[in-house]
């Protein structure tokens, strides 16, 4: 049966009225399970103007009553971990553990936004002049954007949503149209979690959705997560009307594996951060770069176990990888793979070729392997994001690191190595935002924030933490003197008050 997806305003499922709608689909079988509703311009502008009403109150709301609703969040977050899961693997195809794995990491952003009340705290100095004080506070915003990818349905809506919430703003949802019922079960979760009505709203939908937003008077902050290309437009179309724009955006993350590291530890990170949720992670590792000698020892273990992945449906516990998310991204990943070849690089293993049994309309591929790719190529340059590791080889430590540093992304990178030395002039040299020692997906934790460098960020903030607290508020300064006695007459120049 297909279902009908609408929007979730004023704390309620809604079905939309725009006339325009999407297929969702499983991407294990092919199956069409839902037609998403796309919003017009006037759903947008009523979910705005209802987001407008309730905001004044919740930004009155003592902080601490609103962190209370992040711990009732977290929560019902816990109990209905299952369900959600379930949800992702459906939508987005990823291993149902995974999708565990994902809601994990929203958590830990829920989380932090339960010390909100700590976290947005101001400054105070007494006596900054004779009887004079002055403070500093941090406010919401008002009404504020989420537009959000496929690849991660739950974690990023709540990387956004909650700490957006918490800090006293309301906030409106655009997820991915390609897998929206998880966070229309996220919007739920908030309700229940006694969020009032019109702070966390979802609007289905595509491009038009998203303009309307970007260009609402009233709304002026949009976080952005998906595609640089898009990434790009949403900010320059954010920013040109004066608003403020986080767009966190595509990658190319690079793991430097030098000559003396733990090749099994190497490898075994190669194919977690390569080939884990098919590749579509913005984390994931696209590029080893093997130093000196390194090359021929790293592929002889590499291909073995790049060859032997297990692909298969999200929800079989024996998937270590499931399909990628819609049949036209799979050919467009196999498009790259066909590329690669014509360029020259080297095709050690190739998964294009993959059938499963019984899943014959799914979006599958097996894992691909290049060796001697070179900066040159089409998917050296491009993000893929599917199940394909290109090996560059390098012949020393500067050389992987200009490697790095010349490519025009810069969410994550790795190194792996014994080397002390090599690993602190890397962290310290690389121009990327979030580096890993023997770590290969360096995602910081919630207390630390989220961002990447050069093409894979447009804006000034990082994402969650206290980036997400800056980024959702704004500053004020109170400066206050209470006269007794004389008065001292106007005072024309400017100058220090001590
Ligand atoms: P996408 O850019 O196609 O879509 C992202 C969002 O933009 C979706 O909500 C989509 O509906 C909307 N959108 C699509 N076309 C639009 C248009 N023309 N105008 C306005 N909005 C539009 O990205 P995707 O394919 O959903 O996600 C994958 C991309 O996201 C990859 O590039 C990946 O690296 C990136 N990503 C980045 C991070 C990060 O933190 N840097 C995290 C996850 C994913």
């Amino acid at each position: 049966m297909v279902a009908d997806i609408g929007h979730f305003i004023a704390n309620k499922r809604v079905a939309g009225t725009s006339g325009r709608a999407g297929d969702v689909t499983n991407p294990a079988t092919g199956e069409t399970t839902a037609r998403v509703a796309f919003a017009s311009i006037e759903e947008v502008r009523r979910a705005v103007e209802i987001a407008r009403r309730a905001q004044t109150g919740w930004a009155a709301t003592p902080p601490l009553r609103r962190q209370r609703a992040m711990f009732t969040l977290k929560g019902l977050i816990e109990r209905h971990i299952d369900d959600i899961a379930r949800l992702l693997t459906l939508e987005h195809g990823k291993t149902f553990d995974d999708a565990k794995g994902e809601i994990g990491r929203g958590l830990e952003v829920v989380e932090f936004a339960c010390g909100i009340a700590h976290h947005m705290r101001g400054d105070f100095t007494e006596q900054v002049a004779a009887d004079m004080d002055s403070w500093s506070i941090r406010q919401p915003l008002g009404v504020v954007a989420g537009i959000t990818p496929f690849n991660f349905p739950i974690m990023i809506p709540c990387w956004m949503g909650a700490m957006a919430v918490a800090c006293g703003n309301a906030f409106i949802l655009k997820p991915s149209e390609k897998d929206p019922s998880a966070p229309m079960l996220l919007a739920e979760l908030f309700a229940e979690a006694g969020v009032p009505e019109g702070i966390f709203q979802v609007v289905n939908g595509d491009k038009v959705a998203v303009d309307a937003l970007l260009d609402h008077p009233d709304v002026p902050a949009i976080s952005f997560v998906g595609s640089t290309t898009i990434g790009e437009a949403v900010y320059h179309r954010g920013t040109q009307r004066n608003k403020r724009v986080q767009a966190l955006c595509g990658a190319k993350n690079h793991m430097v594996i030098m000559p003396d590291a733990d090749l099994d530890q190497a490898t075994d990170a190669l194919i977690g951060a390569g080939y884990g949720a098919a590749g579509e992670r913005c984390m994931a590792i696209s590029v080893a770069v093997a130093v000196g000698d390194v090359g021929d020892r790293l592929m002889a273990k590499l291909a073995p176990r790049v060859a032997a992945l297990k692909v298969g449906p999200g929800l079989d516990p024996q998937s270590e990888m499931g399909p990628l998310v819609t049949r036209q991204h799979r050919d467009k990943v196999m498009g790259y793979v066909d590329r690669g070849v014509a360029e020259g690089a080297k095709l050690v293993v190739d998964g294009r070729g993959l059938k499963l049994q019984g899943y014959e309309n799914g979006n599958f591929m097996g894992g691909c392997l290049f060796d001697h790719v070179t900066p040159d190529m089409t998917i050296y340059k491009d993000e893929i994001f599917g199940p394909v590791l290109s090996v560059v080889r390098a012949g020393g430590f500067d050389e992987a690191l200009k490697l790095v540093n010349d490519h025009a992304y810069g969410n994550g990178t790795a190194i792996f190595t014994r080397d002390g030395d090599a690993a602190r002039s890397f962290a310290n040299g690389v121009r990327i935002g979030m580096i890993g020692v023997n770590v290969p997906i360096p995602v910081p934790v919630a207390y630390h924030s989220f961002g990447g460098w050069k093409a894979s960020i447009f804006g000034d903030h990082g994402i969650y933490g206290m980036e997400g607290v800056r980024f959702y508020t704004r500053l004020k300064t109170v400066t206050a003197r209470w006269p007794t006695g004389i008065r001292a007459g106007a005072e024309f120049n400017f100058r220090t008050r001590t």
